[in-house]
C-alpha cells in the first residue's frame, strides 16, 4: 500500500489533510465500511478517491448528477487518474473508452448514474470486472425523509449485494438524524463506521432571541453593521417587500428578494449585492443557493428558519471568507405554534408526521438552549465540542435555575413508561391529564402521575426541550418519536449530578422583560 500522505503531496498536490479526511481514508484502507457527514465543500471525494490510489483495484462511484460527474472525471484525468463514467450523455467513443479501461483493468474510479445501475446487465459486467469499493455521494437521496429522495437509490443495498457485499463508504452532507439512520438501514447490513466532521465555523458568532418588539431587536442588530453586506431572511414575500422598504428609510441600501419578483428584477438585485459592497438583501429562504460571496458579514432571520439544517446552511453564507461574521434569529412562539398546526394538518404519512415533529422540536431545543447554542447545534450533528465563548449564551448567560427536581420528574415519566412514549404523553402524565391512552396504558396509576400540576403543559413542553438540547435524552433512531435517557440522563434521575436549565424561555415576554429590568 502507498502512504496516503504521499499521494496527497503528489497526485492532489494538497500541503494537508483537511479536518476528518485522515481518519476516513485511514478506516477505508481498513477495509471498513464508512457512512461520512461532512458539509458541501468538506472535501468528500478525496475520501474515498485517494484509497483508491493507495491500493489496487476499481472503485465505483454512485452520483446522481451527470454535470457533477464529468467536473470530477475531468478533475482526475489531469491528476492523472483513470477515470471515467457511465451515463447517457456519453458518446459512443467515450463509452468505448471507458469499456476498454475496465476490461483491462486499467480504470481507476468509475462514476455511474444510479439509474445504469438498476440495470442487471451493467451490475453483473461490473462485478465480473471486480470492483474494490463502492462510493455512494449524495446517500441522503436513500432516504424519504429527506428532500431528495430518489427511488433509484432505494436499490443501492442489493447493488452492494449483487458487487458480492463490497466494501462501501457513504457520503453525504445531510446530518440530520433520521436521515442518517435511514442511510445505515438501506445501505448497510452491519453498521458502518460513521464519521461526522467539519459542521463548526467558528468565526460564525451565534445569536437567538425570543420576539418581544422584533423590529426593534432587528434594527439594534444591523445597526451594529452599517455599511457591512449581509442577508435578512424573512418568512414571507410581503414580509420581505415591507422590511426593504422601512430599512431604506432608514438609511439602508436594502434590496428584496422572492420567488414571486420578476427573473430580472431578481437577477438586478442579486448581481448589485455580490458586486457593491454594504447591500443588504432582504429574502426569503429562495436566496441563496450558489451565491458565493466570501464577505457577508451578517445573517439574520427575522423569522424561525424551516429546521436546524435550513439554518445551519443559512447563517453559513456569512464568513466564508473566515473572518468574524455575526448572526441573529429571532423565533415567535407563533411560529413555532404554527409550525406545529402545519405539520397535523398536513396529508403526509404518520411516519413522515412523527419525523417532522421530531425536527421541529430540535429546532426549538436550538432555540432555548441551556447551555452554549454550538455545542447544542454540533450535537445535532453528531460532533461535540467545547463551550465555545462565541455565542450569546456563552457571552452573556442566561437566566437559569436548578432545574434537576424538574429534569428528575421528565426522566422518571420516560424510564416508568418503558422510554417508549414521546413528547405529548409524558406530558400528559406530569400534568396529570388522564387522556384515553393514558388509561389504556394504565399510566395514571403511575407514581409520576400528576406530579407536574405546579407548570402549565408549555412549561413542560420547554423543559423537557431543554433536557434534550443538554443531552439529557435522545430519541430512539429506529422508531421516531421515543425518548429513551443519556447516560447523562441516568446520572441527573440518580441525584449524582445536577442540572441548569433556562428559566427567561418559561416567561411571557412581558414578565421577562420586567425581571430584565
Ligand atoms: P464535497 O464533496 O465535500 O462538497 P469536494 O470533494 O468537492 O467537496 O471538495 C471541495 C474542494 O476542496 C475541491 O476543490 C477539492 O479539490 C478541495 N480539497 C479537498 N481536500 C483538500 C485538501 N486536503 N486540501 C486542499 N483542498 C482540498
Ligand atoms: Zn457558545
Amino acid at each position: 500500500m502507498i502512504d496516503p500522505v504521499k499521494i496527497l503531496h503528489d497526485v492532489f498536490g494538497f500541503p494537508s489533510f483537511r479536518e476528518g479526511q485522515e481518519e476516513i481514508v485511514r478506516a477505508v484502507l481498513a477495509g471498513e465500511d464508512v457512512l461520512a457527514v461532512m458539509p458541501t465543500g468538506a472535501g468528500k471525494s478525496l475520501c474515498f478517491q485517494l484509497p483508491t490510489l493507495a491500493r489496487e483495484g476499481l472503485t465505483l462511484v454512485v452520483s446522481p448528477l451527470i454535470a457533477l460527474m464529468r467536473d470530477q472525471v475531468a478533475a482526475l484525468r489531469h491528476f492523472g487518474i483513470e477515470a471515467g463514467s457511465l451515463n447517457s450523455a456519453n458518446d459512443q467513443d467515450e463509452n468505448r473508452r471507458v469499456v476498454d479501461a475496465v476490461r483491462d483493468r486499467r480504470m481507476r474510479i468509475l462514476y455511474a448514474s444510479p439509474e445504469r445501475l438498476a440495470n442487471t446487465g451493467t451490475t453483473e459486467w461490473l462485478a465480473r470486472s471486480g470492483v474494490n469499493l463502492l462510493a455512494i455521494d449524495e446517500a441522503h437521496c436513500v432516504s424519504q425523509w429527506g428532500h431528495d429522495f430518489r427511488p433509484e437509490y432505494a436499490m443501492l443495498g442489493e447493488v452492494r449485494q449483487r458487487l458480492g457485499n463490497v466494501q462501501t463508504i457513504a457520503l453525504t452532507a445531510t446530518a440530520d438524524v433520521a436521515t442518517r439512520g435511514d442511510i445505515m438501514h438501506r445501505l448497510f447490513e452491519e453498521e458502518p463506521r460513521l464519521f461526522i466532521h467539519g459542521f463548526d465555523r467558528p468565526n460564525l458568532r451565534l445569536a437567538m432571541q425570543a420576539k418581544e418588539n422584533s423590529k426593534r431587536q432587528l434594527f439594534g442588530f444591523l445597526d451594529k453593521h452599517r455599511h457591512e453586506s449581509g442577508i435578512v431572511y424573512c418568512s414571507s414575500r410581503d414580509a420581505t417587500e415591507r422590511l426593504a422598504d422601512s430599512l431604506s428609510q432608514a438609511g439602508y441600501r436594502a434590496l428584496p428578494y422572492h420567488a414571486g419578483m420578476h427573473q430580472q428584477d431578481r437577477a438586478k438585485n442579486q448581481d448589485i449585492f455580490l458586486q457593491e459592497d454594504g447591500v443588504v438583501m432582504v429574502a426569503t429562504v429562495a436566496f441563496g443557493m450558489g451565491i458565493d460571496k466570501p464577505d457577508v458579514r451578517f445573517v439574520a432571520h427575522a423569522a424561525l428558519p424551516k429546521s436546524i439544517e435550513a439554518y445551519y446552511q443559512e447563517i453559513g453564507r456569512a464568513g466564508r471568507d473566515g473572518a468574524p461574521a455575526d448572526t441573529l434569529t429571532l423565533y415567535g412562539l407563533d411560529d413555532m405554534r404554527l409550525r406545529r398546526l402545519q405539520i397535523e394538518e398536513s396529508d403526509a404519512a404518520d411516519e413522515q408526521k412523527r419525523v417532522e415533529r421530531q425536527r421541529l422540536n430540535a429546532l426549538v431545543a436550538l432555540c432555548e438552549a441551556p447551555r452554549c447554542r454550538r455545542q447544542t447545534l454540533l450535537a445535532y450533528f453528531g460532533e461535540s465540542a467545547e463551550p465555545c465563548g462565541n455565542c450569546d449564551l456563552c457571552i452573556d448567560g442566561v437566566m437559569s435555575f436548578d432545574g434537576t427536581i424538574e429534569a428528575q420528574k421528565i426522566l422518571s415519566a420516560i424510564v416508568r413508561t418503558g422510554e417508549r412514549f414521546g413528547t405529548e404523553h409524558l406530558i400528559s402524565i406530569l400534568t396529570g391529564e388522564a387522556t384515553d391512552s393514558i388509561r389504556r396504558f394504565g399510566h395514571d396509576k403511575l407514581k409520576t402521575f400528576g406530579v407536574g400540576g405546579d407548570r402549565s403543559k408549555n412549561e413542560w413542553r420547554s423543559l423537557l426541550r431543554q433536557i434534550y438540547a443538554a443531552g439529557l435524552i435522545g430519541l430512539e433512531l429506529a422508531e421516531y418519536g421515543r425518548w429513551t435517557l443519556t447516560d447523562r440522563g441516568v446520572a441527573v434521575l440518580k441525584g449524582q449530578e445536577k442540572i441548569e436549565l433556562r428559566s427567561d424561555v418559561l416567561m411571557k415576554p412581558a414578565e421577562r422583560r420586567r425581571r430584565r429590568g
